[in-house]
């Protein structure tokens, strides 16, 4: 005998929410969740391998509880002379910004993001109680600073989330739109910049803007360039006193010594865990070549997938490339779908298979 959900003492403000729930199929050809889906290469895997080994053996005592080691290698990353008191980690940039909404959400507080967006933004910010406000953007998905700026201060949010570029759309965002969220907020604004290192060379990411703004925050992950999606590893940048902030809720050594571990050698190869972007940039920019040569409308995008409109019946569409071997993502945008780059091999059965399915709308 199983209890449903309402036969628990489940707070109200859960009822009816459903999970995060991309699909997760033993298909051959996966480009449903933006991974990087190149394996790590086995040079650093091996010496990622052995400085687990040698965390193992003190597994017996909690890590270190500030990570300092891995606060100083994402400093060091990301450059822009931070330094690691400016640098926070979690599991995966889902933990990062859980504990933001812990800190800074809460029940009665207000998250806002311009939708559509990432999926587990309302998940986080209802899961500390908070509400979710989804914001408007043009037919586009792109945002002006001045209507951004208007949005923010009619909703008046505690929390401003700017995915930058933005997901599940691809959508890049301009550094002015940056600034005047956070000139027209009381609140703390967030960019993520999950897919950053997918960008152009040559734009300029929002941790240019961090000096002189206690109240912004740049979050990245290690799941998308760096291939390290199972690891669970992602991070930010901010003001100290914002970091101080997210120490009040994290759980005490919430980052294992072996994920510090295989984080800091990741990072010591850094350039070798990005080898692949570029070829996955070179795919990306493939698909949206030929997706339009089929008669679809691919989206712009800054990152490692491509969303498409001119879909007739997305769910057929994407039950028939499922039935080829191939996973993509309905994300529930009407006539869109969103695939991820793959490797050349992936995106060549990506292309075939849809080319065989039906003709665009
Ligand atoms: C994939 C993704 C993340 C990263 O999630 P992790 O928990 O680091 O794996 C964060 N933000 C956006 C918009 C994403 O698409």
């Amino acid at each position: 005998m199983t209890a449903s959900l309402d036969d628990l003492p489940l707070r109200d403000d859960l009822r009816g929410l459903t999970p995060y729930g991309a699909p997760q199929a033993p298909l051959p050809v996966a480009l449903n969740v933006n991974e990087n889906t190149h394996p790590v290469p086995d040079a650093v895997a091996s010496e990622i391998l052995d400085d687990i080994a040698v965390a193992l053996r003190d597994v017996n005592r909690y890590p270190d509880r500030e990570f300092t080691a891995l606060r100083e290698a994402f400093a060091g990353y990301l450059g822009h002379g931070l330094d690691a008191a400016q640098i926070w980690a979690g599991n995966g940039s889902n933990e990062v910004l859980q504990h933001i909404m812990q800190a800074f959400g809460g029940p009665g507080r207000t998250v806002f993001g311009f939708g559509p967006t990432y999926s587990m933004y309302p998940l986080l910010a209802q899961g500390t109680g908070a509400r979710w406000v989804a914001g408007e953007r043009r037919d586009d998905y792109t945002i002006t600073p001045e209507e951004a700026a208007a949005q923010v201060e009619l909703h008046d949010p505690d929390i401003v989330l700017l995915c930058r570029p933005n997901n599940p759309t691809g959508t890049p965002l301009g550094l002015d739109v940056v600034e005047a969220v956070y000139a027209a907020s009381r609140g703390v604004v967030v960019v993520d910049e999950a897919y950053w290192e997918f960008a152009p060379r040559d734009a300029v990411s929002a941790l240019s803007l961090l000096e002189g703004r206690p109240r912004l925050a740049i979050s990245r992950t290690m799941s998308k360039a760096f291939a390290f999606a199972g690891a669970r590893v992602g991070y930010l940048a901010a003001d100290p006193a914002f970091i101080d902030a997210l120490r009040l809720v994290r759980l005490p050594y919430h980052l294992s010594a072996l994920t510090q571990a295989a984080a800091v050698a990741a990072l010591r190869n850094a350039d070798t865990m990005l080898g692949m972007v570029d070829e996955i940039v070179q795919q990306r920019d493939r698909i949206t070549a030929t997706l339009e040569a089929l008669g679809y409308r691919p989206r712009e995008s800054w990152s490692n997938f491509v969303l498409f409109g001119g879909v007739e019946h997305p769910r057929a569409t994407f039950q028939a490339l499922y039935d080829r071997g191939v996973l993509v993502r309905d994300v529930g945008i009407p006539n869109h779908l969103r695939v991820t780059a793959g490797t050349e091999a992936e995106t060549t059965a990506f292309l075939d298979a849809l080319a065989s399915v039906e003709s665009a709308s």
